[in-house]
């Protein structure tokens, strides 16, 4: 197992809560838009949202892959139980999958 990939998997947990706080933080900035703000304050609510949940579900991601590597299954397929591919893992540390059933999904 390559401690680099356990780092930037650190990092990205990191990342992806300041991102989802931050998220948070616009969304609950409470303002009395005029009318026509309110439309366009909607959308840009809808956006926020969207991008706080892909956040949310990489950081689980990311999450769930640093509970593995506590407990010494990081870098199994979390499918097939193979190793996954080290470029894989470099490219996306959080993968669970091995490239075989990842394709397969
Ligand atoms: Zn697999």
């Amino acid at each position: 197992m390559s401690t680099a990939n356990i780092e930037k998997l650190q990092q990205l947990e990191t990342e992806y809560r300041q991102r989802i706080e931050a998220i948070d933080r616009d969304l609950h900035q409470q303002r009395e838009p005029d009318f026509a703000e309110q439309v366009t304050q909607r959308e840009n609510e809808d956006v926020l949202r969207s991008l706080k949940l892909e956040a949310e579900i990489e950081h689980r991601r990311v999450q769930a892959a640093l509970d593995r590597a506590s407990k010494g299954t990081y870098g199994e397929c979390t499918r097939c139980g193979e190793a996954v591919e080290e470029a894989r893992l470099a490219a996306m540390p959080q993968a669970e999958n091995c490239m075989r059933c990842a394709s397969a999904v």
